[in-house]
């Protein structure tokens, strides 16, 4: 039976396969992104004994939207997009032709990708998710945005950075492949912003979470400008 995993007050990981591969959150009860189609059985049934009340992306691409439509039709609730990810969100086609032109994307793409579902909330930055403030990081899509809590310094950070490697899970801080970037220097900004924040807990769209706010904030300044 999968395990919803408590990692700071109102901040859960719901269990992935394989672990900390493609990460789903609750905080409080808005999920955050919904993984690859193929999982949909997988979150509902993680989710029925604690039904979200709202579901937000970090951006949207195939391996975080997979479920989207599912789940918030399964739970009818509203769904929340960075406003400039908000028309592909709706409409995936738009994730396919946005994407770097690269075989692995256009992989992803099609084994991941999910339904596009109406947005009900187009989020902006300073906005509040469940306590978390929206900060807009465009670059890995021109629509991501992180969430942050600055009262205990926990960050929802996407695909801004990666804390294990997509192809083998193993872990350690990593831009996304640029293949996967349609911005590579803009989310490189992005992360640079970040990094200014000084997080306690980092939580992934892939990679365990991490604890360590030096080695998040020396792997950020070592990046080049
Ligand atoms: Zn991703």
């Amino acid at each position: 039976m999968p395990r919803v995993k408590q990692l700071a007050p109102g901040v859960r990981q719901l269990s992935g396969f394989p672990p900390n591969s493609i990460n789903v959150f609750l905080l409080e009860d808005v999920l955050i992104d919904a993984s690859g189609r193929q999982m949909t059985p997988w979150l509902k049934r993680q989710l029925r004994g604690e039904p979200p009340t709202a579901h937000a992306l970090t951006h949207a691409h195939p391996d975080h939207q997979g479920a989207s439509h599912a789940i918030c039709q399964e739970f009818a609730i509203p769904f929340w997009v960075g406003a400039a990810d908000a028309d592909a969100a709706e409409d995936p086609a738009l994730i396919g032709e946005r994407q770097p032109d690269h075989f692995m994307a256009q992989l992803f793409f099609k084994l991941m990708t999910g339904p596009g579902h109406p947005v009900d909330r187009k989020l902006a930055e300073g906005d509040d998710v469940a306590g978390f403030k929206v900060i807009e990081t465009p670059g890995h899509s021109a629509g991501h945005v992180v969430f942050w809590r600055a009262d205990d310094g926990v960050l929802v950070i996407g695909d801004v950075l990666n804390g294990a490697d997509v192809y083998t899970g193993i872990p350690g801080l990593k831009e996304p492949r640029k293949y996967f970037s349609p911005d590579p220097a803009e989310n490189r900004r992005s992360a640079k912003k970040l990094a200014a924040l000084e997080p306690k807990l980092v939580l992934f769209g892939h990679g365990p979470p991490l604890r360590d706010t030096k080695k998040f904030v020396d792997f950020v300044e070592a990046l080049p400008d």
